[in-house]
């Protein structure tokens, strides 16, 4: 059997959007489940659209994600150049243009804008377009010799006839046949000189020796094309696995607006780097056992490219948020740390023990940024409703909380020993005398030292990250505030 080759080809067109990762990642699965090769490919023939520092997020969001290139522009394995523009250099399009030029499976064409702008349009998938009438496709040789002689601007053109049909096959849609009157007359060769993609990436796959092309769906509707060139040369045509549509919650088609979406952006709304990659792996692909977290290596061991999905994978927010929390409460304590201490540091500016707090936050929060609004009140006590102290299960209310907080503060102004445990163990001391549950106590004393209904630890966790001056001065201010109520 031969060895799979993959390749991502991205085009350095902006930002390494949830598509083009889940992309990288199935090319990637595809070619590592059989021990294959994966390669990098920089697709920036298309100079009108690309952008300055696209590249660098490529290789940047690879390397940070773990899908590491066995080849590419930065690691020769004897297929490069890895770059087009560079491959277009060494004249490898026009010299197969050409060769389907002799074949007559391709011709040149001089038509100008004014001509092709008076030719008959059809609405395709939403969009214009033209259809060209094959007029250049009558030129004799010697016309053609001519026009290039005298340096007239021309394209190449596919030609397609208008009669038959055309199969190919895909490995999640099956056999799909289209009639050849649907295919038009695709541009292989621009006026630049540059090849379009249409006509590169066909080039590519099979110069580079491509076995396996994983890719958006989007390119299904133009693969009879490109399988009709792979025949013309001769070709082995590569096995086809074009992924499902991946949609927003309103089932609308991912945008780059949705500002979710891309890599760099989802890192930076605290998001996790394995968390994504394995949420990304489950955008139209599902193992067998419906289990859903699995590491990288996990993701190689259990990916089959014929678990894909055809139905469209909705990328639900909501559920990349519970992933990564999932991931952060099975963090390394000192990693989950050092991520999380930029936040904590903004939210809290006075000299907290932030290890202890961010130990409390570890299993609540779901993405970093929520941190802010577990730990605020360490910062600032918040003005609180009394109605707080009221709580049926604790059997507490404003009287009875006004009671014990003014039994405990005596107690906590004489404790020494600040640590949860010392703290605890006084309390319960208090609590054994009182012959009360211990909710009954500290539920009122939570309430005073946080002014909050929910805190991310216990009365005594807190008082030890706040310390006994500002713990007591929080229990006085809930006694004044209850007793003016
Ligand atoms: N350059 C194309 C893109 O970024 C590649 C498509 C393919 O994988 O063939 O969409």
């Amino acid at each position: 059997m031969t060895k799979i080759r993959t390749r991502y080809a991205p085009s350095p067109t902006g930002k390494m959007h949830v598509g083009n990762l889940r992309s990288a990642l199935y090319e990637f699965l595809v070619a590592k489940h059989d021990g294959g090769d994966f390669m990098l490919r920089i697709e920036d023939t298309d100079q009108e659209r690309y952008v300055e520092g696209a590249t660098e997020i490529i290789y940047r969001t690879l390397e940070k994600t773990g899908l590491i290139h066995d080849e590419g522009p930065d690691k020769d394995g004897g297929y490069g150049p890895y770059v087009q523009s560079e491959r277009m250099q060494t004249g490898i399009y026009m010299k197969y243009a050409k060769e389907l030029v002799e074949k007559g499976e391709a011709y040149y064409c001089f038509c100008d804008k004014e001509r092709l702008a008076s030719l008959k349009t059809e609405i395709v998938e939403g969009k214009e377009i033209m259809i060209y009438d094959k007029h250049c496709l009558s030129l004799s040789k010697e016309e053609v010799d001519a026009n290039l002689a005298k340096g007239k601007p021309f394209v190449i053109r596919q030609n397609i006839p208008n009669e038959g049909t055309t199969t190919f096959h895909d490995e999640l849609y099956g056999d799909i046949t289209v009639e050849n009157a649907e295919l038009d007359d695709m541009i292989l060769i621009k006026s630049d000189g540059y090849p379009t993609y249409n006509f590169a990436n066909v080039v590519d796959d099979h110069t580079m020796n491509i076995t396996h092309v994983v890719r958006g769906n989007e390119y299904l509707s133009s693969s009879p094309k490109y399988v009709r060139l792979y025949d013309a040369f001769g070709w082995e045509v590569p096995v086809y696995i074009h992924l499902p549509l991946i949609t927003d919650e309103n089932h609308k088609k991912l945008s780059k607006r949705s500002g979710h979406s891309s890599f760099e952006d989802l890192i930076e709304q605290g998001f996790v780097t394995e968390a994504i990659v394995n949420y990304v792996a489950l955008l139209g692909w599902s193992p067998e056992d419906n289990c859903e977290i699995f590491t990288l290596d996990e993701l190689i061991k259990n990916f089959d490219y014929r678990r894909i999905s055809k139905s469209p994978a909705v990328f639900d927010i909501v559920k990349l948020r519970w992933m990564n929390s999932e991931y952060l409460k099975a963090m390394d304590f000192n990693v989950f740390y050092e991520m999380a201490e930029p936040y904590l540091k903004q939210a809290l500016t006075k000299d907290f023990d932030l290890k202890k707090i961010a130990a409390m936050v570890k299993t609540r929060i779901e993405v970093f940024p929520d941190i802010a609004e577990h730990v605020d009140f360490f910062e600032a006590l918040p003005e609180y409703d009394i109605a707080m102290y009221t709580h049926k299960k604790m059997k507490t209310d404003a009287a009875s909380s006004l009671e014990v907080l003014k039994d405990v503060l005596p107690i906590l102004e004489a404790q020494e020993d600040y640590s949860n445990d010392g703290l605890y163990q006084a309390l319960v001391k208090y609590v054994e005398e009182k012959g009360c549950k211990n909710g009954y106590v500290m539920w009122p004393i939570r309430t005073a030292v946080s002014g909050k209904q929910m805190t991310p630890a216990g009365a005594t966790e807190i008082m030890e990250v706040l310390g006994k001056e500002e713990s007591l001065s929080r229990i006085r201010k809930g006694i004044a505030l209850l007793e003016n109520a």
